[in-house]
């Protein structure tokens, strides 16, 4: 875009003091006009408030995407078309990246560093979807003589997408962009806690020429317009992304009218430190695995297992290193971890640390709050490493989704594997080793949807992003999420010259 044409759009600041829901390309009131207060976890201080959406207002929202579907141009646009659209999102995105990354620091108390990465391949989402979906299409299949079939991918319809607070704009975008792409509309409910960027981001879908009703945007509460969704008749698919419990309920309500389902749900990912790895690159990966985003990650790398002949030095580097991990104000370039989303969820964190200590772990160092300066009224906690644990704990079975990370020796490959596998969960995993045979042939034996060898990133856009086991299933930002918005329809015709009768009548 020239700066010109920039400068006759005439649009709202990106930071309000009140949100309005997003409904049919128009920002809308709630129903009652009922309002949730914002708060910016860093300093406990409210920031804005937003249009809580009512059953009334979800069942407007749903009618929205219904007839968008079922009577609008989206899903007849060619793919090209959409895909130029889906570019004109991200280049829209770029054009107020600053302001974007400022908006998701004061609703998350993420650092400067993390919300840049996130909101940065937030764009690339959209601009990898725009190239996905031109190359995405049916097959020709081989069929007997004189028969041809070929197959059609079609829009799966009106998409419920729930999503939760700790990457808002991200986990928005991955799911928005696969949806539109091919061709579906969408109602996105985004976390009650964190609605701010996912409003924006229909509005801005708006702007870049995807028609009304194709993306809604409605903040409420979960049990009360996530399960609404979840149950009405005219949604076909619901995309889900939260704890392991509520996908559960969701998979379950969602049988009913037998809704297309995906589920990315908690994990409490394994991280393996072999005798033969980098160790200090182990140290520099493991660090973001366990810290980033404030540990408040469904891939975090939870449970570190290191071999007990490189154990000592590990630990000793990896201590001092999360020793030195920078608290505090999340916009100051050095920081490198912000806050805690909120109050219960520092509680829960908390409640994890002390079961710790009752069942005899070992706080190796953090285990506390932490009231950095400026920032006294809201959520921290230090990073914490927790040794002398067994399997059975509940810190190392369960997700904490904080900045703690158990650790525990193993001998050999094999008792690696069986502790890395020892989870309900399988969403991701590290491997760190220099011998490529070796880190081969374990990646191949763990039970995970992700696996990283000297690694420390789990995901770029075009790489499936997905669990094993009770981590959920379906893939996203990968080609694969888009048959995951489609319905495949077999088309089969003959063109014999003489006609066909079974029946013989
Ligand atoms: P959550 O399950 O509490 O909430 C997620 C979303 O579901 C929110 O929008 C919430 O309002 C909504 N919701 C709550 N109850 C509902 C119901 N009964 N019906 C429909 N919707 C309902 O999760 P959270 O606390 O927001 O996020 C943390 C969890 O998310 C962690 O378990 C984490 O592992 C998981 N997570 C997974 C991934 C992944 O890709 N696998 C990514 C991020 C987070
Ligand atoms: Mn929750």
């Amino acid at each position: 875009m020239t700066k010109t044409q920039e400068q006759t759009i005439e649009r709202e600041p990106m930071n309000r003091d009140f949100y309005k829901l997003f409904i049919n390309g128009e920002q809308v009131e709630s129903d009652n006009g009922e309002r949730t207060k914002i708060y910016n976890p860093a300093t406990g201080k409210v920031i804005a408030e937003v249009a809580k959406a009512s059953k009334k207002d979800a069942e407007k929202a749903i009618q929205a995407a219904r007839n968008a579907f079922d009577h609008g141009k989206w899903k007849l646009t060619p793919p090209g078309r959409r895909a130029r659209v889906l570019n004109k999102i991200a280049e829209i995105m770029g054009s107020r990246f600053k302001e974007l990354v400022e908006l998701e620091i004061l609703n998350t108390g993420k650092s400067l560093a993390a919300a840049k990465g996130q909101i940065a391949q937030a764009i690339e989402d959209f601009e990898f979807y725009a190239g996905a979906i031109v190359g995405h299409g049916g097959t020709v299949n081989n069929v007997p003589g004189q028969f041809h079939n070929y197959t059609e991918k079609e829009p799966v319809g009106v998409c419920a997408q729930i999503i939760p607070w700790n990457y808002p704009l991200m986990m928005a975008a991955w799911k928005i962009a696969p949806a539109i792409a091919a061709g579906c509309s969408v109602v996105l409910k985004p976390a009650s806690l964190t609605p701010l960027t996912a409003i924006v981001l229909g509005e801005i879908c708006h702007e870049a020429g995807v028609p009304e009703g194709v993306v809604n945007v409605i903040p409420g509460s979960g049990s009360e317009i996530g399960n609404y969704l979840v149950e009405h008749e005219l949604v076909n698919k619901v995309a889900f992304t939260g704890s392991t419990p509520i996908g559960k309920d969701i998979m379950g309500k969602a049988s009913a009218t037998l809704k297309r389902v995906t589920l990315e749900l908690g994990g409490k990912s394994p991280n393996l430190v072999f005798e033969d790895a980098d160790i200090d690159a182990a140290v520099d990966g493991s660090l973001y695995g366990i810290y980033n985003n404030t540990g408040q990650s469904c891939d975090a790398r939870s449970r570190l297992y290191i071999h007990e002949d490189v154990y000592d030095e590990f630990i000793e580097k990896f201590i001092a290193k999360t020793e030195k991990i920078q608290i505090g104000d999340p916009f100051d370039k050095g920081t490198h971890m912000g806050a805690i989303i909120d109050q219960t969820q520092l509680d829960t964190i908390k409640g994890y640390v002390q079961f710790a200590i009752d069942e005899g772990a070992e706080i190796l160092t953090g285990g506390k709050v932490l009231k950095p300066e400026g920032f006294e009224d809201g959520f921290w906690y230090a990073p914490t490493v927790i040794g002398n644990v067994t399997q059975e704990m509940k810190v190392v079975q369960e997700e904490i989704f904080g900045p703690v990370v158990v650790v525990s020796k193993f001998k050999n490959e094999k008792e690696a594997i069986a502790l890395a596998n020892d989870s309900e969960y399988g969403l991701a995993s590290s491997i760190w080793s220099t011998n490529g045979a070796r880190a081969t042939r374990v990646a191949n034996q763990i039970q995970a949807g992700i696996v990283m060898i000297n690694c420390p990133f789990s995901a770029f856009p075009g790489t499936p992003f997905g669990g094993y086991k009770q981590s959920g299933f379906g893939r996203e930002l990968s080609k694969e999420t888009l048959d995951l918005y489609s319905e495949t329809k077999s088309i089969m015709s003959y063109f014999g010259s003489r006609p066909i009768n079974p029946f013989g009548i």
